[in-house]
């Protein structure tokens, strides 16, 4: 007899197992990863199917297996539903549950995260669709602040002289801040980036998820900082996140 236990998860993705049962990857709300097999899962009454979905949050009961944890209960308790009904607020939770399925395979995450998370698929569920790439984009920066790579935007990451004045900034991705100009001329990983992109970080790091659409900031700097959070997600976090990859698409 194993013991079961009780965790409250967010479902980040799934995948089929022999003729009717789920793998659904979790990230438990202390910031790691759980993999779950779902038995029976993809039988048209099963219990599990439906509330095991990618974006809902439940509150599983687990016994563990051989290599992965049995689900025995599932039990809902947001299932984020409007996000799969509405193309552009799908493709944005994309990103946030592909994010969270890469780094939560090193559970060295704050517990935070899954708060976060939460959070912004709640808000993710509710703004105006114009607003949803900014979402996406304080999600990232928090995201990879509570992973452990929360960015120097005040000073100089490498040297901490004063940073700033006139015409573009540097910013290195292997210091993992703002960089001054003598540090990046030795940087391989320094790239210029437009003079308003650490402002826009340092907006989005101080605001509240629900107070990101409030900023107002202009499309031509939330483009340029989320082609450095690519940059800089891809340096620190190894596997490839194809939902980020493709976020944007044509007006990017
Ligand atoms: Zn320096």
């Amino acid at each position: 007899m194993s013991a079961t236990y009780r965790v409250r998860a967010l479902s980040l993705k799934k995948t089929k197992l022999g003729e009717a049962d789920l793998i659904v990857t979790f990230l438990a709300a202390d910031g790691c990863q759980i993999r779950a097999v779902a038995k029976g899962a993809r039988k048209t009454k099963s219990r599990f199917g439906a509330r095991v979905e990618p974006f809902s949050v439940v509150d599983l009961m687990l016994a563990h297996g051989r290599s992965l944890e049995i689900i025995t209960e599932a039990e809902g308790v947001t299932s984020h539903d409007v996000l799969r009904g509405d193309l552009d607020r799908l493709s944005a939770a994309a990103v946030v549950t592909d994010f969270l399925d890469k780094v939560s395979v090193e559970c060295q995450t704050e517990e935070r995260l899954f708060a976060l998370s939460t959070t912004t698929l709640d808000v993710m569920e509710i703004v105006p669709v114009d607003e949803l790439r900014a979402l996406v984009i304080a999600f990232l920066v928090k995201g990879m602040a509570m992973h452990g790579y929360r960015p120097q935007l005040s000073s100089c990451a490498s040297c901490e002289a004063a940073t700033g004045g006139s015409g573009s900034a540097r910013f290195s991705l292997s210091a993992g801040g703002v960089v001054c100009s003598d540090c990046a001329g030795a940087d391989p990983t320094a790239l210029s980036v437009s003079p308003d992109v650490p402002g826009a970080l340092a907006a989005l790091l101080g605001s509240k998820m629900a107070d990101i659409g409030a900023l107002a900031i202009p499309e031509p700097v939330l483009r340029d900082t989320l082609v450095l959070l690519r940059s800089f997600i891809a340096y620190h976090v190894p596997s490839r996140m194809k939902a980020l990859d493709m976020y944007g698409g044509g007006a990017l």
